[in-house]
């Protein structure tokens, strides 16, 4: 078992904070070299869902099917940046490839053998660091607006959840309106995740694991990285301010993950899948939980800080501006859901790390074994967060890892 060593944790969004904890707690040495303050990025902005039921890969013939129409559709929640057509194009064939029937099986087998031991490794993290006071148990609904759409979902992707064990109750509109009276009457019904548990504050979880983190030891570097050299018995780092070494290195800085691995000759076909959210004034209408609207492909989360309304998949360079027709569509049907006219308080635009196949990277790098790779988790980056960390920690130390990390490795690009 190696014991001890000096790792270089890249990136301090939540998979670097959550992987440079598990390794802390295994009696490493970790640097957390962020340019940014911890959980600045995506992490700070994302629905706040543990979603125990996102169990299915978007990498499907039939989603794959609906593309063009939903690009063609101006209120779709998808939408492709035309200058990031090119860059694209790696991910593109992946997706193609993924969505072959027997590679979404496999798919939807690698997310569910992660979702059954996340939350034991989620609380680990929580319980530790005290941000297990930023988290709710009540579950999670997701809704759909006519009966032809609630039947449709109930007979395929619903099904297919309960056949990978993801806990489901289909409720009436009266059911709903019990659970959440504050809800407009948008919707014909819907389902009932009772295992979904939500954070309402998401940047508040990496403080928290960040503060944790250097109280024991650890060391955060404000510094952007900006060459690694791994040809060494040790890899060489240069960051912004100096000059580091380390025994291993851990890259988890989220969509630009991929620029920083491609001049090692590591290439990864990782996009950037932008969200955005809207933080609006909750008054009467606080949930109690999350609400998505599943037509819409949209959330909204009570959190600390009022309701928070998350949704779209703009595929587009991560520094481009925000796109305002997006978040007008995400103020028109939260309004939808809410009924009034909510106030916004505040608005954000993130990106996801998305991978074609919908599952992250994992594991050691084919290339450089002493690198490894955390990231590309897309839509589900919360949920897996601490099991990443966990698994990077036990292939480290030389242990059996929970979940066969041959799932995730990068050779299936
Ligand atoms: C609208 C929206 C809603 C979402 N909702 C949910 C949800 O409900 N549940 C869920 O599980 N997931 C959700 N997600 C996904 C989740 O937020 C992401 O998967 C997750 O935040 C990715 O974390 P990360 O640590 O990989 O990336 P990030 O949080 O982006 O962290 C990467 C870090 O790397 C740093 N970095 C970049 N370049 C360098 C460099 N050169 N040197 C050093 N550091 C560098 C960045 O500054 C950044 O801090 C949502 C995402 C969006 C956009």
């Amino acid at each position: 078992m190696s014991k001890n060593l000096n790792i270089a944790v890249i990136g301090a969004g939540i998979i670097g904070l959550s992987t440079a904890l598990w390794l802390q707690r295994s009696g490493h040495q970790v640097h957390l070299i962020d340019p940014n303050p911890p959980g600045a990025g995506t992490s700070f902005g994302n629905a706040g869902v543990f979603a125990d039921f996102a169990r299915l890969p978007l990498s499907k013939l039939k989603t794959m099917c609906q593309i063009p129409g939903m690009l063609l559709d101006e209120e779709s929640p998808l939408s492709i940046q035309g200058r990031y057509v090119p860059t694209m194009l790696p991910y593109g064939l992946g997706y193609v490839k993924a969505c072959l029937p027997e590679n979404y099986l496999r798919g939807c087998h690698a997310l569910t053998e992660l979702l059954k031991v996340a939350p034991e490794a989620d609380n680990v993290l929580l319980k530790a660091s005290g941000a297990i006071e930023l988290v709710r148990s009540n579950g999670s609904l997701a809704l759909l607006g006519t009966k032809e759409g609630f039947q449709k979902t109930k007979d395929g992707p619903m099904q297919e959840r309960i056949e990978h064990d993801v806990s489901v109750e289909f409720l009436t509109p009266d059911q709903v309106h019990e659970l959440e009276p504050g809800l407009a009457d948008f919707h014909a019904g819907g389902v009932y995740y009772p295992n979904s548990r939500h954070t309402v504050n998401p940047g508040g979880i990496c403080q928290k694991y960040a503060e944790h983190f250097q109280q024991n030891g650890g060391i955060v570097l404000q510094e952007d990285v900006v060459h690694i050299d791994p040809d060494g018995e040790s890899i060489k780092i240069e960051t912004s301010a100096r000059h580091l070494t380390a025994d291993r290195l851990v890259m988890a800085a989220g969509v630009a993950s991929r620029y920083l691995l491609e001049p090692l000759g590591i290439k990864i076909p990782l996009v950037s899948e932008r969200g955005y959210h809207l933080e609006l004034e909750s008054g009467d209408q606080g949930l109690s939980r999350p609400v998505s609207w599943l037509d819409k492909s949209i959330f909204l989360t009570p959190m600390l800080n009022g309701l928070r309304v998350a949704g779209t998949a703009e595929f587009a360079y991560a520094d481009s501006p925000p796109d305002n027709k997006r978040i007008q569509h995400l103020l028109k049907f939260a309004k939808n859901m809410l009924g009034g006219q909510p106030d916004i308080k505040s608005r954000w635009v993130g990106s996801r790390p998305s991978t074609p196949d919908s599952l992250p990277v994992i594991g050691p790098s084919e290339k450089y074994p002493n690198i490894m790779l955390a990231f590309g988790h897309g839509h589900v980056g919360l949920t897996l967060s601490s099991i990443t960390g966990r698994l990077i920690s036990q292939h480290l130390n030389g242990e059996k890892t929970s979940v066969d990390l041959s799932l995730f490795s990068s050779s299936r690009f």
